[in-house]
């Protein structure tokens, strides 16, 4: 599945805004058998910086190579089969059933010799996304979690060697956030290579492969998690005081509470 050499690779990105920059001077490196969690507060550029990588936003600096070559050098259809992307916001698809939208996964493969196996991937996609049972009922009315499940089967059935994840897991109850990591991993241990963008710095921690946290547009820290994720940096890039402790092999990312006024009655 996985072409040899679908590394992204962002050198001096920027991108400005009505003269406001969104992202400044940012390098990043997506790597085959890679998970690469992107964190960072609100508004850090987290989905600007995603949509960089991907090719659907075009930098006002700098550059992003794919595999060795320009994305801008890419044709449309070639780069649907190299990278996919889920988005922050699933569009409400109005009119499709669950097994439509993620069959429309495998619209790049139309017409080449993987069209063969359509029905096969997208099965498969709908077991690993656990939306399986949902096949026939009717995207909208779907739950937000339901959607996020959806939106990610789809993703899995375009079968690209490169995935490009906004916020996968907001949407989820634990069993499926942890069960969507995992997917996601044995994805990048078969070869691929994965950006994800991550709230959950727990999840972060023990998942990821590497830990870029983007902060005021810019890379803050960049490593293994062990390296990145300490309560100094994320205290300052969060402003809020935050703690990591180890749990069973896993570094947990907890805020730091003040007590509340009832615990102080009490
Ligand atoms: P994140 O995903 O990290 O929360 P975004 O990449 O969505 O952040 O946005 C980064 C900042 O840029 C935010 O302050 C956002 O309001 C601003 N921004 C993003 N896109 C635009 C746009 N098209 N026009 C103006 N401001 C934008
Ligand atoms: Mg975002």
């Amino acid at each position: 599945m996985t072409a040899p050499g679908a590394t992204v690779r962002a050198r001096g990105v920027g991108v400005a805004v009505d003269g406001h920059r969104i992202l400044d001077g940012v390098d990043v490196d997506v790597r085959p058998g890679e998970l690469l969690a992107l964190v960072g507060p609100n508004g850090a550029g987290k989905s600007t910086l995603l949509g960089v990588l991907s090719g659907d936003t075009v930098p006002t600096t700098g550059t992003v190579e794919l595999g060795g070559r320009e994305l801008r050098r890419h044709a449309a259809r070639d780069l649907a089969r190299v990278r996919g992307v889920q988005l922050q916001q699933q569009g409400l698809a109005f009119g499709f059933r669950v097994e439509d939208v993620v069959r429309m996964g495998r619209s790049p493969w139309h017409r080449t010799p993987a069209e063969d196996d359509d029905e096969r991937v997208v099965a498969e996609a709908m077991e690993r996304a656990d939306v399986a049972a949902l096949g026939q009922r009717h995207f909208p009315t779907l739950s937000g979690g339901e959607q996020a499940r959806t939106s990610f089967a789809r993703l899995l059935a375009q079968a690209t060697p490169v995935l490009m994840l906004d916020e996968p897991t907001a949407a989820l109850d634990i069993r499926h956030q942890e069960a969507l990591l995992d997917v996601l991993r044995r994805t990048v241990r078969a070869g691929a290579a994965a950006v994800v963008v991550l709230h959950d710095l727990s999840l972060a921690a023990a998942y990821a492969d590497r830990v870029c946290v983007l902060a005021d547009g810019r890379v803050r820290a960049d490593g293994p998690p062990a390296e990145v994720l300490t309560g100094a940096l994320l205290s300052e890039v969060y402003g809020h005081p935050v703690d990591v402790v180890e749990h069973a092999g896993h570094l947990l990312v907890v805020p730091v509470r003040t007590p509340s006024p009832l615990q102080e009655v009490l």
